[in-house]
């Protein structure tokens, strides 16, 4: 069991969120728990670049059922939480977009 009163608030949130604290820390999936962000503690020195592209270190971890996923910049980690991929979509994803008016 999940002692709940260990977990951060966003944590909680999560774990409210998704209704179960089944496997949390020990399993997390991107696809089927609630994911969230959290700031990684700042370090001395250099950080590792973010692979999303926006050349800025990586600064927070994209976490689901308390286990740490993957990480990125802010901004990266954001998008991630959001749709689930750090890297900006492509123009692919246009299509879903309504067409402007008048075409
Ligand atoms: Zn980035």
């Amino acid at each position: 069991m999940v002692d709940l009163n260990k977990l951060s608030p966003k944590e909680l949130q999560a774990a409210m969120q998704q209704g179960h604290t089944v496997e949390w820390g020990r399993m997390g999936s991107s696809a089927t728990n609630v994911r969230y962000s959290i700031a990684l503690p700042k370090r001395r020195g250099r950080r590792r670049k973010c692979h999303c592209g926006c050349d800025q270190p990586v600064t927070h971890a994209g976490m689901a059922n308390g286990m740490a996923l993957t990480n990125a910049c802010e901004l990266g980690i954001a998008r991630w939480v959001r749709t689930g991929r750090s890297k900006p979509s492509g123009l692919t994803n246009n299509l879903s977009r309504p067409s402007a008016a008048g075409e």
